[in-house]
């Protein structure tokens, strides 16, 4: 029997990645052994289903195999997780079960479009990779009329990535010479486009999808889809082409479980713990608070980030150096002009006075920072 302590990872996405790479860093196999379950066996970085949607790029060449992580000396089980025992220190899948001696729950958000009546049969989900290529195919044959999307709840994960979706899809009508046959609008449900970024942010961004002729309309809160009908909580708007980011929830286990307190997600402070010893959460499961009315938005960089803080803390107290590590809140989320240009948002979340966040130029050295952003991730995770 293996004497060697065992770090259970929950969910292969940026989070369970990255704290699983930086474990693997930190101690040879045979000192440490890390698993990561998943019920999938890919990645993908979020922002190449865009790419995927506009045609320069398939899903077989964005995507890594997290059977490649055995490579790395990280075990992966593809499963279905369904219950942790918390007392037993234990994790149920579909397969098995597992013992560990530290978790870290990387479980992501859950897509939930059945929260919004008549969404699934009138509208696509412009997050699910099973949806893309049909997305794509609609944009290729569309002639005229109404392309809606719409940000049904919030927070979702991405902040900047359906404001990103106009703007490519803009440029996709654009090469094929009828944006004019074509009205493009976003519906958000707050007043501004991007609270997670401030207002000043929020301005610029509307500044940017309006000069593109893509109509805002904030305060929308999406009650009901019917046939090529959106009926808002104030007022109704026709489409011919719906593509939504769902509401987004905690995993059923998660909000079925005693970690749930923040709407089924799980609260956290900078140093990712929970409750029990010895278990982290990290990453779009959870919620870190930040001011009373802010949160660390859900993105892959933060998740990557507070995944890279536990990794630190679980050395620590295995080595027994007895330091905490908390989370920075530094990272930033690309957004494409679809002009082969692109803009960062750069966040400093836990800033010494206040939350920071800054839009920088749209430029073309960003947009090749963004495929190295890509890149870089896919070569040292796998
Ligand atoms: C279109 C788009 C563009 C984006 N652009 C950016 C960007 O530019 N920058 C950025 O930082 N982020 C971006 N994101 C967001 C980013 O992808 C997520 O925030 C990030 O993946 C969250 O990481 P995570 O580890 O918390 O969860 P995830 O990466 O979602 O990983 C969770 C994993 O858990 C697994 N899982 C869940 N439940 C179970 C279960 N019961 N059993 C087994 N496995 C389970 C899932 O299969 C999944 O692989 C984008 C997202 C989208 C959709």
């Amino acid at each position: 029997m293996s004497t060697i302590p065992h770090v259970l990872v929950l969910g292969g996405g940026f989070g369970g990645l990255s704290v699983s790479n930086e474990l693997r860093k930190n101690f040879d196999p045979a000192s440490l052994k890390i698993t990561i379950i998943d019920k999938k066996d890919w990645f993908m970085v979020g922002f190449s289903k865009l790419w995927i949607i506009n045609g320069t790029r398939t899903f077989e060449n964005s995507t890594a195999s997290l059977k490649d992580l055995s490579k790395k000396n990280i075990d992966f089980l593809q499963a279905e997780i369904l219950n942790i025992d918390f007392q037993q220190k234990s994790v149920i899948t579909s397969n098995d079960k597992i013992s560990y001696d530290y978790l870290v729950i990387s479980m992501g958000s859950r897509l939930a479009p059945e929260r919004i009546p008549g969404l699934i049969d009138h509208g696509y989900n412009l997050y699910d990779h099973d949806q893309l290529l049909e997305i794509r195919k609609r944009l290729e044959e569309i002639q005229s009329g109404k392309i809606a999307i719409c940000i049904t709840s919030m927070p979702y994960k991405c902040p900047p990535a359906p404001y990103e979706a106009c703007l490519l899809i803009d440029s996709m009508l654009r090469k094929r010479g009828i944006r004019d046959k074509i009205e493009i609008s976003i519906y958000c449900p707050a007043p501004i486009t991007m609270p997670a970024a401030g207002s000043e942010v929020s301005k610029q961004i509307l500044e940017m999808v309006e000069s593109e002729s893509v109509i805002f309309h904030n305060s929308s809160k999406l009650k009901t889809v019917e046939n090529g009908k959106l009926i808002f909580e104030n007022f109704e708007s026709n489409f011919d082409l719906l593509l939504a980011v769902p509401p987004h929830i905690a995993p059923k286990l998660i909000y079925e479980s005693e970690l749930a307190n923040d709407p089924g997600f799980i609260k956290i402070d900078r140093d990712c713990k929970t409750k029990f010893e010895n278990v982290y959460a990290i990453g779009d499961v959870t919620v870190l608070p930040v001011t009373d009315s802010m949160t660390v938005p859900k993105a892959g960089v933060f998740a990557e980030g507070e995944g890279m803080t536990v990794a630190k803390n679980i050395t620590s107290k295995i080595k027994q150096t007895n330091e905490l590590t908390l989370y920075d809140g530094i990272g930033g989320c690309f957004i494409e002009s679809g002009r082969e240009t692109a803009s960062l948002i750069e966040v400093d979340m836990f800033s010494q006075e206040k939350p920071m966040t800054r839009l920088t130029s749209s430029t073309e050295e960003n947009l090749s920072k963004k495929f190295e952003f890509e890149r870089e991730r896919l070569t040292k995770w796998f």
